[in-house]
């Protein structure tokens, strides 16, 4: 089919549930990705922060293969061998001490907020059930997490939302002293903030958030659902800081393109929950296990948290030079490979005009260019994704 007929039948048979574009991706190869006309692009948005090794990495390609032979699905009744040695691998890298496993990162959130309540409930009182979130933030979808969400739009039309969330500006430490008290069960942070416009957190702030939860008996939960599994240029994000967190979770990146959310926690706070709290009949199956454990050898042991570190440094020099050109550019930022750019103008023209040229990268929050490529990605491919933007810019300053 061409891009035309399947849109035609997307129109006809699909909800209208996102603002779709009108792309229809159909074979994708490292940073590249072709549409069912045939148009290549370079793939600057990676299925937002998923694709880490670009698009079927062999080694992830192999593993899904050799698992489905094998055994796809089964069952959490039972033990699963590559969930087990998932969860040794992640527990080894993270500096926690137990996961969980699921299917997104809605999920992986849904199921740390029900810890974070039950390890309260279990340790402290039943009145301590508040748990404090940052404006801007994002963490989901389903109906607990659109609440933990700090941005009314994702919200609106779904109430009555569930009770006991509390929002704080992001990165100001006083408002986050007035919000923690002793009804706080946890605070949930992205470390750098990535649908909210790319808003990275001061170690300060999560020193002293840290300092606050533990004065008041709260658990620190890091959503590291797009900051995690290298895109920073660590593993996690949380690791350039220094600040431990009780609770953390993960997925986009995870399982190398295969869908997979974890959950992990310190042993003490996941001792709350008890056989029956939890659970999830797809989570940790043994396909979406053996395609994450080939992408983290291969993240871990391929030099690619050091590529994207590098990298991530070469092209935000780049985007800095870039943008002193533009006085409609507000500010560059990120950490890594995780960066964006802020405009004083409304960013989805900027972003069209590079689709048409073969560049994707997507906009948040209306006016911040965010650029999430590969952790694979070379400076060659930066040179050209800067050079087409660059074009693009210039003919918006005319
Ligand atoms: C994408 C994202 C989520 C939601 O993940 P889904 O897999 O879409 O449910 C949660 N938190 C953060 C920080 C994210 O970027």
């Amino acid at each position: 089919m061409n891009t035309k007929e399947i849109l035609e039948i997307g129109d006809q048979y699909l909800m209208r549930n996102v603002g779709r574009i009108a792309l229809a991706p159909v074979r994708g190869e490292g940073a590249l990705l072709w549409d069912a006309d045939g148009n290549e692009y370079l793939d600057f948005v990676s299925g937002i922060a998923v694709n880490s090794l670009g698009h079927c990495h062999p080694a992830v390609v192999d593993a899904i293969t050799r698992q489905a032979k094998e055994l796809i699905h089964c069952s959490n009744l039972y033990y699963i061998e590559p969930q087990a040695l998932l969860a040794k691998m992640l527990v080894e890298q993270s500096g926690l001490g137990k996961a969980f496993f699921c299917n997104s990162g809605a999920e992986a959130n849904e199921a740390a907020i029900k810890l974070a309540r039950k390890h309260a409930k279990l340790k402290h009182s039943p009145e301590k059930v508040e748990i404090v979130t940052a404006w801007q933030s994002f963490h989901g979808r389903t109906l607990a997490t659109i609440t933990a969400t700090g941005q009314t739009k994702y919200q609106k039309g779904f109430e009555p939302l569930p009770g006991g969330f509390k929002y704080v500006p992001f990165n100001d430490l006083d408002a986050m002293e007035q919000a923690v008290s002793a009804t706080t069960c946890a605070v949930m942070l992205e470390p750098v903030q990535g649908e909210g416009g790319v808003n990275v957190a001061s170690r300060y702030y999560l020193e002293g958030v840290k300092m606050l939860c533990w004065e008041n008996g709260a658990l620190l939960i890091y959503d590291e659902v797009q900051t995690g599994i290298g895109r920073t240029g660590r593993f996690l994000a949380y690791q350039h800081y220094g600040v431990e967190p009780d609770i953390l979770t993960l997925a986009k990146a995870l399982g190398g393109g295969f869908p997979i959310g974890a959950m992990l926690a310190t042993n003490k706070v996941a001792e709350a929950f008890q056989p029956g709290d939890h659970a999830s009949t797809f989570g940790g199956n043994p396909l979406a296990c053996a395609a994450a454990l080939a992408a983290l050898e291969e993240i871990i042991a391929g030099g690619v948290i050091e590529n994207a570190a590098a990298v991530g440094v070469y092209m935000q020099d780049k985007l800095r030079k870039l943008a002193e050109k533009y006085d409609y550019v507000k500010e560059v930022r990120g950490l890594g490979l995780l960066l964006g750019v802020e405009l004083a103008i409304d960013g989805g023209g900027i972003v069209n005009r590079c689709r048409e040229k073969g560049l994707l990268i997507n906009c948040v929050n209306g006016n911040v260019l965010r650029f999430i490529p590969p952790l694979t990605i070379s400076r060659q491919d930066v040179d050209r994704a800067l050079w087409l933007l660059e074009e693009v810019m210039d003919s918006i300053k005319e």
